[in-house]
């Protein structure tokens, strides 16, 4: 089969993907399902691993390249192990990122993501930048004839992401409250559809691009600001003494330190976006009561749940198409901000 395989990481990112010809991949477990790929979402993440931001964590004895990246996959099952009974060849599926275990006390709990025992292809094994991808029938949720799989494809990451911290945040404000979504890109402006879905408080969408904000409005933001050094002050003008939630997708340059600052007594700042750095007085965390927390990815629950506002037309993405071939363009136009939403790769 064709697959899309990082050789070198390279912080300057001239490296490119090498498109190459690798072996058919083979079921080495009972549980395992082979999917053929129909759509690929390009992430930022993918980026950070051709960086080599993620090296320490995924490949500390720097023996995973050559690989496939590619973590948020949809397509055909075309094989299934002996032990697999919920998939047949045939059926349309969503991956969930993970490959996990099952038996595990967080698997059990039902927190796909904490397992102890998981596997992500696309980050420490191959991924779907290829034509077909292995991963078990635990990551599969089937997807009715309606779902473009095209397009829903970069829910399986990127969209679940924004799903978990969107619900999260929907618990968290009342509906007479002010939540800030920070960030309006690939994860902001689906977690905007999430929340306008899911609660009845004021939103405000903020993004240094007048496009994004544009869109931000068509989705249900309520209010749009530009972003800048004014931020925080004019987001506690707007809602009369500060934010029920700030979800910050950016999390890097600066802004990092401007979603707590924003936030009412009480109020919490779920960071989605990293990079940076956060620094708060203990003081004012208490004076403030408030909460800053970390959310991470979804879990298969939260990633059917998507799918069903999916299906009901109630998120949709924007997404732009590239064939494998072309996927270092598509990395191109992503570093180079030449699209709204999020790339797709169909091979
Ligand atoms: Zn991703
Ligand atoms: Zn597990």
């Amino acid at each position: 089969m064709r697959a899309a395989r990082l050789y070198r990481y390279d912080p300057e990112m001239r490296e490119e993907l090498k498109l190459e010809q690798v072996p058919d991949p083979e079921i080495r477990h009972p549980n395992e399902v082979i999917v053929r790929i129909v759509a690929a979402g390009l992430c930022r993440t993918d980026l950070h691993i051709i960086e080599g931001v993620w090296r320490e964590i995924l490949d500390p004895a720097g023996t995973l390249l050559p690989y496939t990246p590619g973590h948020e996959n949809t397509g055909i099952v075309e094989a299934v192990g002996s032990a697999v009974t919920a998939v047949k060849p045939g059926d349309r599926v969503i991956c969930h990122p993970l490959k996990s275990c099952g038996v595990c006390l967080a698997c059990r709990m039902g927190e796909d993501m904490y397992c102890t025992n998981g596997r992500f292809p696309g980050l420490d094994s191959d991924g779907g930048f290829a034509e077909y991808l292995v991963t078990n029938e635990r990551a599969l949720v089937k997807l009715p004839e309606e779902v473009d799989l095209v397009e829903v494809a970069p829910l399986a990451d990127a969209g679940l992401t924004a799903y978990r911290a969107a619900k999260r945040a929907a618990r968290l404000v009342p509906p007479d409250g002010w939540a800030v979504v920070i960030g309006i890109g690939g994860l902001g402006h689906l977690a905007l559809q999430v929340l306008r879905v899911l609660s009845a408080a004021r939103l405000v969408a903020v993004d240094i691009a007048p496009q994004a904000l544009e869109r931000a409005k068509e989705l249900g933001a309520d209010y749009v600001l530009p972003g800048g050094p004014e931020l925080v002050a004019q987001v506690r003008e707007l809602t009369g003494g500060g934010a029920h939630v700030v979800l910050d997708f950016v999390g890097e340059r600066g802004v990092e330190q401007q979603g707590w600052q924003m936030l009412r007594k009480g109020g919490t700042h779920l960071i989605i976006g990293y990079g940076g750095r956060l620094e708060i007085p203990t003081v004012q965390m208490i004076f403030q009561e408030m909460a800053v927390a970390g959310s991470l990815v979804g879990n298969y629950r939260e990633l059917s749940e998507l799918m069903d506002l999916a299906a009901r037309g109630l998120v949709r993405v924007y997404v732009q198409r590239y064939r494998l071939e072309e996927i270092n363009r598509a990395i191109d136009d992503f570093k180079h901000g030449r699209y709204f939403g999020r790339a797709v790769i169909v091979p």
